[in-house]
């Protein structure tokens, strides 16, 4: 449904994105998931035709953007990160107005009349926009977007500046837009993609550097489970006997977490269950197993790891600030 190829966006020497490659089949609903600055909104931009690619390839259902840009546009419902409201007409006028923009032919009034019932907007259809609580206007901003019918809806952070109970709204919303449209939605919080999306793609300065499903990222980036273990005993000692138990690949020490008791984690080797071996040579010792845990990396640690690695930007201003 969405083909990607190699897409790149600069500006002058600076890359905004870099290089991104992705596919999204019709019925999926896809998050696209990175810090801020990361390069979403301009994908995106560039993905529903706002925004021209330096390099790089863009198909919408088979149509490319910058070829035949309003085949592409037709199949795309769009909502900016800043939605285009216009805040002096009423909730009516607006979407009237962007009926006629979209050259929209399905029956007018059904056909707003709907869209307005589907996002809970008909209590304010009067209303001016400029009087409207910033849910509601996310929800005209949908509306908008709905105009028209289009297989794929592109949603960049759709939720930003929603209290909780309008973000659960929304996200109820997308999953039920998810059975009849093709999603691409954006955000910078884990949680907010992991509840609504089939498959996450993380980037990070405006690089691709993740593309599963929630349980893929889990199970690939977990690994072999390492052990949390806390032992009372003499912290090198302990350390040693762990280290030399068969499996046992390497095990470090995370310092005294409790008076005499010292935490490590233990990374077996590949199928290795080294647990029984544990117990019996600490309790050969006299040293009691005061706490055991498998550390699984939660989606939250992948996240993080994978978007703090890259920041060699950083690290060089820190040390050209120790330097001096
Ligand atoms: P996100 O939506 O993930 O927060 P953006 O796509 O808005 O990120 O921005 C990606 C990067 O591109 C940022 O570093 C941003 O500063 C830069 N950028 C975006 N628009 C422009 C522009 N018009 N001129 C120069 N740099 C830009
Ligand atoms: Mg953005």
């Amino acid at each position: 449904m969405i083909e990607v190829q190699n897409l790149t966006k600069r500006y002058g020497s600076q890359y905004a994105v870099r290089n991104i490659s992705f596919r999204v089949e019709e019925g999926e609903i896809v998050g696209f998931l990175g810090p801020n600055g990361a390069g979403k909104s301009t994908t995106m931009n560039i993905l529903t035709g706002y925004l021209s690619a330096t390099e790089g390839v863009v198909k919408v259902n088979g149509h490319d953007v910058l070829e035949e840009p309003n085949e592409a546009k037709a199949n795309i419902g769009y909502l900016p990160e800043q939605p285009p409201l216009y805040l002096d007409m009423t909730v009516r006028e607006y979407l009237a107005f962007m009926y006629d923009l979209k050259k929209c032919k399905l029956d007018r009034e059904k056909h707003i009349a709907e869209i307005c019932r589907l996002v809970k907007i008909e209590n304010v259809y009067g209303r001016l926009i400029k009087n409207l609580s910033k849910g509601y206007r996310q929800r005209v901003g949908l509306a908008q977007a709905l105009i028209g019918n289009p297989p794929v809806l592109i949603l960049d952070e759709p939720t930003v500046g929603l209290d909780p109970n309008q973000i659960i709204e929304i996200r109820d919303l997308i999953k039920r837009l998810g059975k009849h449209h093709t999603i691409i939605l954006s955000s910078h919080i884990l949680q907010e993609i992991e509840a609504v999306c089939d498959r996450i793609i993380i980037i990070s300065q405006g690089t691709l550097v993740a593309d599963d499903t929630a349980a893929n990222l889990s199970a690939q980036y977990s690994g072999d489970r390492r052990l949390l273990v806390r032992v009372a005993g003499p912290e090198a000692d302990v350390q040693r006997l762990l280290a030399g138990i068969p499996g046992v690949v390497r095990a470090a020490s995370f310092g005294e977490k409790e008076a005499g008791v010292y935490e490590f984690a233990i990374e077996p080797a590949v199928g290795a269950d080294i647990r029984r071996e544990l117990f019996t040579r600490l309790a050969s010792r006299g040293w009691a197993l005061m706490g055991l845990r498998s550390m699984e990396m939660t989606l939250e640690d992948i996240f993080i790891t994978l978007t703090r690695e890259r920041l060699p930007q950083t690290a060089a201003v820190k040390k050209g600030r120790n330097e001096k």
